[in-house]
């Protein structure tokens, strides 16, 4: 099949040509930034750099950007525009204290709609195609990402939303999605709902899934596939960047996700020291919006962990790809010593048969020490066959010392350190509705 472009140009563009293209990005940046944005211009200020005659080179002297000199600045504070040129706002919500705000101009609505198409394209969509939108609408900007990206291509957009699984159900049967777009979580969730109907995975119509906004793992990829017989193609974004679109898989090879550099220029440093790690080794990524009006950030901290490849891709894009998330440093924790990431564990997880991929870490302090109960669903056909030999016991909770000793063992082999196993029911955890969904429970400050 012959590889199809949204923007053929940007997304083939020699790399000598990007680089061009970056720094001269780069340069009006720092210019808008210092004249509009006091933040930026006491930061650039103390760097001393010429920012008329930067270069790539030049980057690490420049100062990051992190979530709390948004939060600082709550809600407008950062921004580069006033406030009549501001077309939309966004937020997003932490585990803890404020929103985060984010702002559009019109042209960021316009880029917003440009990269969501790219990455839909790169997913394998095309016009004409429909999409079954499960995103949330609303402050995030999933939902309203991926649909503008969609009307952008030319596909139709059934903007259902996160939520009302039963309701997802039948519009799937009923209307006959090509693509379906949704957290990794929420896919589960509709595909367990469409096998508790009877419905077979080849039975409904979706036949490419666009999947992001949570880490997620091959093993997840591989049972979300089989659950609604889609082709599953990661696709990376967070709201103070742009939302959705900084980055997507390509269907055809789906070994990283292109990052539409000539908008988002990326960096993987170093959490302590900050410094650019060799490609090919996760640290940070950190983002730096080059054509951004409304909020344009410089050197983002984005705290996920990942890694980042210029290698040339077999689809023909030059841009470089970043490898899935492995996790966020705010959800690492440390485990006498070991820093643990949920990614981890569920790739632990899905190396045994009898689990879903249902799961929970909590996290509890004994004394000093941490010590991480891993609560992980079976599957019904564990259930049925643990209540046979009655080694189900009271409430949501299953017990089966062979199975727990052999899940432990998976995750101490993959993670590298010891968690307790707790079996639970089919349907025992919370699911995800359609928001991102937090993998880790923290009982440190209650206990
Ligand atoms: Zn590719």
């Amino acid at each position: 099949m012959a590889t199809n472009y949204f923007d053929r140009d940007s997304e083939t563009v020699s790399r000598a040509d990007l680089q061009t293209l970056q720094e001269t990005r780069l340069r009006s940046l720092l210019g808008r930034l210092k004249e509009r944005v006091p933040f930026y211009r006491q930061a650039l200020a103390d760097t001393g750099v010429d920012s008329a005659h930067v270069t790539l080179a030049d980057l690490n002297r420049l100062p990051f950007t992190r979530k709390d000199d948004l939060r600082a600045r709550y809600p407008f504070g950062l921004l580069a525009v006033g406030r009549s040129e501001l077309a939309r706002v966004h937020a997003s919500s932490g585990t803890t204290g404020k929103l985060t705000v984010v702002g559009y101009s019109a042209a960021d609505l316009d880029l917003l709609a440009e990269v969501n198409a790219r990455c839909l394209v790169m997913a394998g969509a095309r016009p004409g195609m429909m999409l079954h939108n499960a995103y949330g609408y609303g402050l995030f900007t999933g939902g309203l990402g991926l649909h503008a990206g969609a009307e952008r291509l030319g596909m139709t957009v059934v903007p259902v939303s996160g939520g009302m699984t039963e309701r997802q159900v039948s519009l799937i049967q009923d209307f006959g999605p090509d693509v379906i777009a949704c957290t990794p979580s929420f896919g589960l969730t509709l595909a367990q709902a469409l096998a508790e109907r009877g419905v077979a995975p080849d039975e409904i119509s979706i036949s490419l899934a666009v999947v992001g906004a949570e880490p997620w793992t091959e093993s997840l990829r591989s049972r979300l596939e089989a659950g609604l017989d889609a082709r599953a193609s990661n696709i990376y974004g967070l709201s103070e960047v742009i939302g959705p679109g900084v980055s997507s898989e390509c269907v055809e090879h789906r070994s990283g996700s292109h990052i539409n550099e000539d908008h988002f220029l990326p960096e993987v440093v170093d959490p302590q020291t900050g410094q650019a790690v060799p490609e090919g080794e996760d640290g940070v990524l950190v983002l730096t919006t080059l054509t951004k009006e409304a909020l344009p950030l410089l050197r983002y901290w984005t705290g996920d962990v990942a890694s980042l490849t210029s290698e040339p891709c077999p689809c023909g894009r030059t841009l470089a790809r970043m490898s899935l998330v492995r996790g966020r440093t705010d959800d690492m924790i440390v485990v006498r010593g070991t820093n643990v990431f949920p990614s981890q564990v569920e790739a632990a997880l899905g190396k045994v048969a009898e689990l879903a991929p249902h799961y929970r870490l909590i996290v509890r302090r004994d004394d000093t020490l941490d010590e991480v109960t891993v609560a992980v669903e079976v599957t019904p056909a564990t259930e049925t066959r643990l209540a046979e030999t009655r080694l189900a016991v009271e409430a949501d909770e299953l017990r089966d010392a062979e199975l727990e000793q052999r899940t432990g063992r998976a995750v101490r082999e993959t993670v590298g350190c010891s968690m307790q196993i707790r079996l639970v029911r089919p349907g025992g955890l919370e699911r995800s509705q359609g928001g991102k969904l937090s993998r880790v429970v923290d009982q440190r400050e209650l206990s």
